[in-house]
């Protein structure tokens, strides 16, 4: 945070990242001013050495930026008390990432910088990458809106390379960011509460990509095709990506092979086949992107495949936790609506699923495709009764109440399938908190059920 050196900061919000960037920006020399609506984070920043005042009162007119914490409203429902003192005095107001990307810049090293967006899959693109540079022994460093905050990973230096995954949120207030190869998988209505009409929140995602020395983009809906064409049109370089359509440039997938498109020539660069963290479409455009990404850093394409290959996937994001005999028990717990729950209904042919929670609005009714899928339903929480009404006689189901329950009695009933492989799957399609802490606690819940059960053998950590 050298660029911030001899100048008055101030920061807001001192959750965990807002205090590791305060302290970050105080040991590159800048004189930090940190303040939080509650005075338990103030104080926990206090024992950790950050200077805290009440910026109601601040002298802003010696202050240079205002940096904000992920989450302190901008706009909606209308900006932070923070924000508009900002702006009233003409102070920049920004984030972490524009942190990082400034004293990237600064220091003009050769530190290959990807960065990772879009609606879904942007957690499973940035470790699947990270993962894959890490395995062909390159020096990484992953973070941004996955594990650590930006500005507590490693200084830029020559051939450190840094994968970081961005939110709306993050892009809004970096508008310096310049990533080597910036991503953008693919934009769906989503979030439209914080962030207004999908317009907006569409031109926020293209900002990473317009920054970036490559844009690789996700082209098969609409918003995302129209940005690479867009893109393209003004001069930048862009690469396409589609988990379905055979492209005439770019990268798409082909069942599990991926392929390479040259003026309409096609090359396999690589495969998904066999792998099971990386099953289902959309995980085969996380794996177009990171692959993408990795050869525009000069990665070999058999460093790449080996990197695929050893994928131990994210816990909670059809995480594959257990085998008993021809039963596989999948954590999905990250799938916190019905929208989030059909990549994994979709990737399995016979299913007995754990679902409910605290629902939310919608239901369980645009699953209805996938019923034919599901030998039977094991019913849990708040949930329950809306969902056995959708259920109705199109699939089996029982109410099991808790998760524990619903375990046993689905790999019970699994177990004694004999249509070859069968899946217990916990995707929920809903919150967990009326019976959980939230959706880490209520995965490792079902984790700990399986292994309970005589006889499965756990798979990966
Ligand atoms: P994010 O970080 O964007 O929330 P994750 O990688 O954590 O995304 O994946 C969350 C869930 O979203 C996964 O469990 C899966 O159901 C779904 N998902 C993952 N990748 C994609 C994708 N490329 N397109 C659509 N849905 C996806």
């Amino acid at each position: 945070a050298t660029s911030f050196a001899g100048r008055r900061v101030s920061l807001f919000g001192l959750g965990g990242s807002g205090i590791a960037t305060a302290r970050a920006l105080i040991e590159g020399g800048a004189e930090v001013l940190a303040w939080d609506d509650n005075p338990e984070s103030v104080a926990r920043a206090q024992e950790q050495g950050v200077t805290t005042g009440d910026l109601r009162g601040a002298d802003w007119a010696g202050i240079s930026s205002l940096v904000l914490s992920p989450g302190v409203p901008l706009t909606h429902p209308k900006p932070h008390w923070v924000v508009e003192l900002a702006r009233a005095a003409s102070v920049e107001v920004i984030g972490d990432v524009e942190l990082f990307a400034r004293e990237r810049n600064r220091l003009q090293a050769d530190a290959p910088f990807i960065a990772i967006t879009g609606t879904n899959g942007k957690s499973t693109t940035t470790a699947l990458t990270s993962h894959i540079l890490k395995s062909a022994g390159r020096d990484t460093q992953m973070g941004g809106n996955i594990g650590r905050a930006v500005m507590t990973l490693d200084p830029p230096a020559a051939g450190r390379h840094y994968v970081v995954e961005c939110s709306s949120y993050q892009i809004d207030l970096a508008p310096s960011i310049n990533p080597t190869a910036g991503i953008l998988l693919n934009l769906t209505p989503d979030h439209l509460d914080r962030h207004g009409t999908m317009q907006h929140y569409a031109s926020i995602k293209e900002q990473l990509v317009a920054g970036s020395e490559t844009a690789i983009i996700g082209v098969d809906d609409a918003w995302c095709a129209q940005i690479a064409d867009r893109l393209e049109r003004a001069g930048k370089e862009v690469i396409r990506i589609s988990k379905r359509l055979p492209l005439t440039d770019g990268y798409f997938a082909d069942g599990t092979n991926l392929m390479e498109a040259v003026h309409g020539r096609y090359s396999r660069v690589g495969f998904l086949e066999g792998i099971g963290s990386l099953r289902g479409q959309h995980n085969a455009q996380n794996a177009l992107a990171a692959v993408t990404a990795c050869l525009k850093v000069g990665l070999e394409l058999g460093e790449i495949q080996a990197g695929l290959e050893s994928f131990p996937g994210l816990a909670h994001r059809m995480e594959q936790v257990a085998r008993k005999d021809h039963v596989l028990f999948i954590n999905d717990s990250k799938a916190t609506n019905a929208d989030a729950a059909a990549p994994a209904l979709s990737s399995f042919p016979r299913i007995y699923w754990i679902a409910g929670g605290l629902p939310k609005e919608g239901g369980i009714e645009p699953l209805r495709g996938f019923f034919p899928r599901i030998a039977k339903a094991y019913l849990i929480g708040e949930a329950a009764p809306a969902f056995s009404a959708t259920l109705g006689e199109a699939v089996p189901y029982e109410i099991a109440g808790t998760l524990a329950t619903a375990v046993e009695r689905a790999a019970a009933e699994a177990a004694r399938d004999e249509s070859g492989e069968a899946v217990v799957l916990l995707s929920p399609a809903c919150a967990s908190f009326d019976q959980f802490k939230n959706f880490e606690v209520r995965g490792e819940a079902f984790r700990q059920a399986v292994a309970a059960i005589d006889g499965v053998k756990p798979i990966g950590g």
